[in-house]
């Protein structure tokens, strides 16, 4: 399947359906290649790629289900032209970016809540309370970071695929 333009909640969205990677033939804020491979087949998300102001660059972002949509069922509607508002009602928006373990210096990838940027304002999605991942995946700290979903298994991967600068650091939980 191919990358669909739709409408959502008013604003022109490029949807990515499973397996479709996204062509950056542009700029692309919040976009690597290797995250988009990491999370081209994933069952719990989406990317998606918009324009927030006329004049921004194209950004990349995350739709995420916590609750078990079936997201090819939601793809085929989407390319059929079905898609409708309350497909999209039960999913929160992410971005990617690197973090590190403040008590292990794991370095993660991680797609983490976008809570600070009104780019979606369907109520209902603002309203949702989604599955966190709440710990370090590798020393169990837990950390209050909106983490919806590791990149990747931060054993199997260089230091070097993290990003050169994490943006987020983790305070040690009690
Ligand atoms: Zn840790």
């Amino acid at each position: 399947m191919e990358a669909v333009e739709i409408k959502l909640n008013e604003r022109d969205v490029r949807y990515l359906p499973a397996g479709a990677l996204i062509i950056d033939s542009e700029e692309i804020d919040n976009y690597n290649s290797s995250d988009d491979e990491a999370l081209a087949e994933h069952p719990r998300l989406r990317r998606i790629v918009l324009r927030i102001m006329p004049h921004w660059p194209l950004t990349c972002f995350y739709l995420h289900w916590s609750d078990g949509t079936d997201l090819t069922a939601l793809d085929e509607r989407v390319a059929a032209r079905l898609a409708i508002r309350e497909d999209f009602r039960d999913a929160v928006a992410g971005e990617a970016l690197g973090m590190t373990c403040l008590n292990c210096s794991t370095p993660v990838r991680v797609v983490k809540a976008v809570t600070d940027m009104p780019i979606f304002t369907l109520k209902e999605m603002r309203m949702k309370h989604p599955t966190y991942r709440h710990h370090c995946p590798t020393c169990g700290t837990p950390w209050m970071a909106h983490v919806l979903e590791f990149i990747g298994d931060p054993a199997e991967q260089p230091r070097s695929a993290y990003g050169e600068e994490p943006v987020h650091a983790f305070a040690p939980g009690k």
